[in-house]
């Protein structure tokens, strides 16, 4: 019998819980846990007459390691999905550990705190040394691979879309189509709309710190990083049609630069259309992106958590956006001596996945891989004691998972290169 610890109860959470309750087998009996309890109680009360799955609820601080071991021990699942916010994934990871848990999560560590003096000092120390400044990287995780080794445990890291099935098109793409992949260019296209002037498809803060940040690319075995936005590109995107494309920093090239043996350049796309990004830079400009907490009116507020108060909530956007996303990666390198480019993608329509889990198509892409990771964990096909990334287990399973689970890819020899 297995048991899934889920924590965290927003958009990407909701998917991944509607797909658990779709795959019972595997899924036998989950707990969703979160800081709100009444959402996942909702949930529950939605999902629990159409599946067979078990399924409990709590409330849990997760920022509260005793408080999240004492729940992991008291329920004993046999891994624990981190769907909260990367914020939280040290103090999950700890209590893992403590509990001899599984952990799986979709995002790398980011501290909520960007001006603590004893985070800052870390981070300015590895700046310098890697030379991206992004606030997340995968140092403070993959301090942990000792000790999860040690305790026999598995640590999956980022299994969402991008973080998560990127990195698994590219260990795909190296095992079955290239001798050496040289460049990979990852394309991430989101050709929604939900027809509000400004929101956001997942949690804002972590979103619009992501966008507003200078962009970086690996190369020739370095880290490349320019001003945020300055990378512009146009492609056209099967299944979506012509859009902008902006070059961002992003989590899986610095696990892929490490992973992928010769690689000589990664880079990651993200289309964004005009009115985006002249939202976001007034956002920025008046010091509404801010991290750092303000006194208004005789409290302490953070202007970004203020900023999400005011954004439409992204689990609303469900029933609004139309269209589709085209996420996927092209790689060009050598096979058997020739020179060879692969693209291979997942079109997703925001309306299918609405029908089918009520929720728009970026949580949805994000909760599907986010089960299938913990499927893997859990049936023992992607299970061995360390903390990985998606491209360092066999490709096939997840990929066969995908095409039953709802985001079916394709590989498409030859395809348009981006300049
Ligand atoms: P949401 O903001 O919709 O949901 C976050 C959930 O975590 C909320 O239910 C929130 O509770 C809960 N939470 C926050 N803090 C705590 C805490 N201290 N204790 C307990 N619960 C807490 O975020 P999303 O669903 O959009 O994103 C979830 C994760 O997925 C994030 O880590 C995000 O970075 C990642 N992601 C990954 C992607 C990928 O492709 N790899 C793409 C998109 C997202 P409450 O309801 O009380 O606010």
């Amino acid at each position: 019998m297995s048991r899934l610890l889920i924590i965290g109860c927003g958009g990407v959470a909701s998917v991944a819980v509607h797909k658990c309750c779709q795959n019972s087998e595997v899924f036998e009996e989950i707990m969703i846990a979160s800081r709100t309890v009444s959402k996942c109680d909702a949930l529950k009360e939605k999902l629990q007459p159409q599946t067979r799955t078990k399924i409990t609820t709590a409330q849990v601080d997760a920022d509260n390691t005793d408080e999240l071991t004492a729940l992991i021990r008291s329920y004993q699942p046999d891994a624990v999905l981190n769907v909260a916010l990367p914020y939280q994934d040290l103090t999950i990871m700890d209590a893992c550990l403590a509990a001899g848990t599984h952990y799986i999560d979709t995002a790398n560590y980011e501290a909520e705190n960007t001006d603590d003096p004893g985070w800052r000092a870390v981070y300015e120390e590895r700046c310098k040394r890697l030379g991206f400044t992004a606030y997340f990287d995968y140092s403070w995780q993959w301090a942990y691979r000792e000790r999860y080794e040690k305790a026999g445990l598995t640590a999956l890291l980022g299994t969402g879309f991008d973080p998560g099935v990127t990195s698994v098109f590219t260990a795909y793409a190296a095992k079955h189509y290239f001798d050496e992949i040289h460049t990979i260019d990852i394309l991430d296209c989101n050709g929604g709309d939900h027809g509000y002037p400004f929101a956001t498809n997942f949690n804002p803060e972590i979103n619009l710190r992501e966008v507003s940040a200078p962009g970086s690319y690996w190369e020739d075995g370095k880290w490349v990083e320019v001003p945020p936005m300055s990378i512009h590109r146009e492609y056209e995107f099967a299944g979506v049609g012509k859009k902008d494309m902006y070059l961002l920093h992003h989590e899986e090239i610095e696990a892929l630069a490490r992973n992928i043996p010769g690689v000589k350049r990664i880079r990651f796309f993200m289309t964004f259309g005009q009115s985006y990004l002249t939202h976001m830079k007034c956002l920025e400009n008046v010091g509404m992106l801010s991290t750092a907490p303000v006194t208004f009116q005789g409290r302490q507020i953070v202007p970004i958590q203020f900023l999400k108060e005011l954004l439409p909530d992204p689990a609303s956007l469900g029933p609004r956006t139309v269209g589709k996303t085209n996420i996927g990666c092209i790689f060009t390198g050598i096979k058997e001596g020739r020179e060879k480019k692969l693209y291979i993608y997942n079109i997703c329509d925001h309306q299918e996945c609405y029908r089918e889990v009520q929720s728009q198509a970026v949580s949805y892409t994000t909760g599907v891989p986010a089960m299938i990771g913990a499927m893997l964990v859990l049936t023992g096909k992607w299970k061995k004691p360390g903390v990985f990334t998606t491209d360092e287990f066999d490709p096939d399973p997840y990929m066969d998972a995908l095409n039953r689970w709802g985001l079916p890819w394709t590989v498409e020899e030859d395809p348009e290169l981006v300049p």
